[in-house]
């Protein structure tokens, strides 16, 4: 029993050694008590050796060996409390309390030392074992003793406590390193208890005292934190966000977290799947030759697309042999979607879902690219749409907006995209052979007949622009299909307009008339002409006035070629007011020569109503010039009236209130002229020129003829028809009791000096 002893006590004294040594090499916290620790044990265990080597009759020798050994236990306890505290990272007794302790502990080490001489503290006494017969030594403690062992006990009390509070409060993957040591304390105290409450004749708690050491550099040192480190480790790679499948140098799979399981979750065995990822993964290495490390993929699950960033990594060792290699699955869904989000807002329309111009020009420049047939540009147009928005509010106007988009959205297919270009105005590029007028004639018809604008006529314009080089710019293409939408203007029967070189060169016109407008207003270049007007006995009674350009360069321009452009440009109202003038002007002139002379009718263009206070300028004419009321007749059309009906009633009611005649012009080329009789306070009628043209059903024309004549006569309204080119028309409208006639039968439009010479 006794060399047992004695040879375990020096296996492990040359083991603390090896474990210091290794200790010292190693940087980790904490080293330096551990360190500590170890010498101090070093150095009791030896103490102790020694002591129990000394033979009978040596007792100072012995004393003075003991008294080492107990001392150092001093030490030995002092130096567990600090590594206690390093290890768990609870702050250690502060400055005062250390030096407290460390006085103390240096006390009980001189009166060991001095316990040699004075035996204060224990005696030593050689006994005999019986059975052994043995000699040995007994230690005899006496009371001071007992200070030394509550300083001992007390601090390794204190570390316990260290060590139990971190237990506790600790998460489980910690609770193993603090663990194992305070059971390893609690063993070596419970050894030290149990030795001496027996009587042992040798202390073996040294022995656990110095594998408590050993055990303490171990786990402190190496095991612990290598432990620790593999378990968080293993923590990040399960609780990590990133999917991961790892696989051995023979490209086993040998693990799968669970970000992974998660993401390739299906019937298949989660392995057979990291597997075969593996496997397809080289194989398109090896079909495309590459060395990828990362690429996108989508996978779909719960028929949900799941965007993942895979990235692949190869592990070999210092020696460049194949250690295994793992794939790592970033799940991108969000930033995806977020990014997606984005795009589709910076390229499409927020109201309709169509694409923006932008997005527009992009895709249909692409799609011109490779086209193979040849393509159209489409454009869509309702007339008056900011009419839509102010009479039934902008809810109406985007509903509107919204069902025409849904319309051409249907149209859509890989050939062909579409485009909420500006307000109302939408675009779509198509192979020629899809646009078939009827198809979307019928299509908007459905939006028509929705409703949704009640009283209000929705007119759909669609301009065509049939694409002859594909590189053209998309913008001057739209232009172009935008200018042939502007050729309808105005014209309720017409839906569709191609665009032809010929409106091109139309708008040079325009852009001509207006450049030279004001200039030639100024220079008086625009005449008075005037068109007889004829009673039924055949007398005169009056004239139209009818402008003429007289232009220096190109001669006579007839009215068609300039009025709407400057309607359109909103300046007709300043050649109607040079017109008016003249007019009244000239009668005021026949009045003041006396002689016998004719009304003459002036022309009220739709658009003065809304750039002029046409009653106002009425009124400034009879105070500018003397002549007979009666004399000037207005001619407003009947479209004048049925677009702005209340402000053009207000304003014929004021001009009656003048004392002036009104005609109602062009009558019958509108949609609801018989109706607006009823409401329409005018003189009289003048019935536009389509009924005498050659119609397919000239009955039918003689009948509508005969009755508004004969209707008006009822209402007391004097009726005059324009546009009478023969005689039979004469004879006919004679017989319905038609009064007044005007027309190239009788007369063209002429001068006032010809007028002057053939009627006056
Ligand atoms: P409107 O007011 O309906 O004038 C009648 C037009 O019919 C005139 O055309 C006249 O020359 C033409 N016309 C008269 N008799 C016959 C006929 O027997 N057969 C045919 N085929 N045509 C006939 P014009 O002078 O070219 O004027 C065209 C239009 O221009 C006018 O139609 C009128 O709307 C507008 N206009 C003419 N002068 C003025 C003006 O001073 N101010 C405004 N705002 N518009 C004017
Ligand atoms: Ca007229
Ligand atoms: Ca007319």
């Amino acid at each position: 029993m006794f060399q047992a002893l004695v040879i375990l006590l020096i296996f492990l004294i040359i083991m603390m050694i090896v474990c210091v040594r290794i200790a010292n090499k190693r940087f980790i916290r904490n080293r330096e008590n551990v360190v500590h620790l170890i010498w101090t044990a070093v150095f009791a265990a030896g103490c102790y050796t020694a002591f129990i080597l000394v033979p009978s009759g040596y007792n100072t020798l012995a004393t003075f060996a003991s008294g080492l050994y107990f001392l150092s236990t001093d030490w030995l306890v002092v130096y567990l409390m600090l590594f206690a505290a390093g290890y768990t990272h609870v702050s250690p007794p502060s400055r005062l309390p250390r030096l407290i302790i460390g006085f103390l502990a240096g006390i009980d080490s001189i009166s060991f030392v001095v316990n040699t001489f004075t035996h204060h503290m224990y005696s030593l006494e050689s006994r005999t074992a019986d059975n052994l017969k043995m000699e040995y030594w007994h230690v005899q403690l006496n009371a001071p003793h007992t200070i030394h062992r509550i300083f001992v006990y007390g601090i390794v009390l204190y570390s316990l406590c260290i060590f139990t509070y971190r237990l506790i409060k600790a998460p489980v993957i910690y609770k193993r390193k603090y663990g194992s040591i305070l059971l390893q304390v609690v063993a070596v105290v419970g050894l030290n208890i149990i030795c001496s409450i027996i009587n042992t004749k040798y202390d073996y708690s040294v022995v656990l005292y110095a594998s408590l050491a050993i055990s303490i550099c171990y786990l402190a040192l190496y095991a612990s934190p290598k432990k620790l480190l593999e378990r968080i480790h293993s923590t990040i790679v399960e609780d990590s966000v990133i999917g991961l499948f790892a696989y051995d140098n023979d490209g086993r799979c040998v693990g799968v977290n669970s970000v992974a399981k998660d993401l390739f979750s299906g019937e298949e065995d989660i392995y057979d799947i990291a597997q075969k990822f593996l496997t397809d993964w080289k194989e398109e290495q090896k079909e495309n030759s590459a060395n990828v490390i990362g690429a996108e993929r989508t996978i779909i699950k719960n028929d949900e697309k799941i965007y993942i960033y895979v990235n692949y990594q190869k592990f070999v060792d210092k020696k460049g042999r194949d250690l295994g290699s793992c794939f790592q699955f970033e799940n991108r869904t969000e930033v995806v979607k977020r990014y997606k989000e984005e795009q589709y807002r910076a390229t499409h329309d927020m109201l309709t879902g169509l694409l923006n111009r932008e997005a527009f020009e992009e895709e249909a420049t692409r799609i011109l690219s490779r086209a193979q047939e040849p393509y159209c540009i489409v454009c869509s147009n309702i007339q008056d749409f900011k009419l839509v928005n102010e009479l039934y509010g902008t809810d109406v106007g985007d509903k509107l907006l919204i069902a025409q988009a849904d319309i051409i959205r249907r149209k859509n297919d890989d050939n062909s995209v579409s485009a909420r270009v500006y307000a109302d105005k939408f675009c779509v590029l198509m192979p020629r052979r899809y646009f078939i007028e009827e198809r979307f004639l019928d299509s908007v018809s459905s939006i028509i007949e929705s409703g949704l604008t009640r009283a209000f006529k929705l007119h759909f314009q669609f301009g065509v622009y049939e694409i002859t080089d594909n590189t053209e710019s998309i913008w001057s293409m739209y232009d172009k299909a935008i200018l042939a939408i502007d050729a309808i203007h105005g014209n309720y029967d017409q839906f569709v307009c191609y665009y032809k070189d010929e409106l091109l060169q139309h708008i040079m016109k325009e852009k001509e008339v207006l450049g030279e407008f004001d200039k030639a207003l100024e220079e008086k270049q625009f005449s008075m002409f005037l068109q007889p007007q004829i009673a039924n006995d055949g007398t005169i009674v009056g004239a139209e006035a009818l402008v003429r350009w007289i232009h220096p360069e190109k001669g006579m321009i007839s009215p068609g070629l300039f009025i709407p452009t400057l309607e359109k440009a909103g300046l007709i109202q300043k050649l109607d007011l040079y017109m008016w003038d003249n007019a009244a002007r000239q009668l005021e002139e026949w009045k003041r020569q006396g002689k016998e002379h004719f009304s003459i009718s002036v022309n009220i263009s739709t658009k003065d109503f809304f750039y002029l206070d046409v009653c106002e300028a009425f009124k400034d004419l009879l105070n500018k010039y003397d002549f007979d009321i009666k004399k000037l007749k207005l001619e407003i059309t009947e479209s004048a009236l049925m677009k702005n009906v209340k402000e053009t009633m207000k304003a014929i009611d004021g001009l009656h209130a003048l004392g002036y005649d009104i005609e109602i012009d062009d009558f019958g080329s509108g949609y609801s002229s018989l109706g607006m009789l009823k409401d329409i306070n005018a003189d009289i009628l003048k019935i536009d020129m389509i009924f005498l043209q050659e119609t397919k059903n000239v009955e039918r024309s003689s009948t509508i003829l005969k009755n508004i004549i004969s209707m008006s006569r009822e209402l007391g309204m004097p009726v005059i028809t324009e546009g009478v080119e023969t005689k039979e028309q004469v004879d006919f409208l004679k017989n319905v009791g038609c009064d007044m006639f005007q027309g190239f039968y009788f007369a063209k439009p002429m001068s006032l000096e010809n007028f002057e010479k053939e009627y006056c």
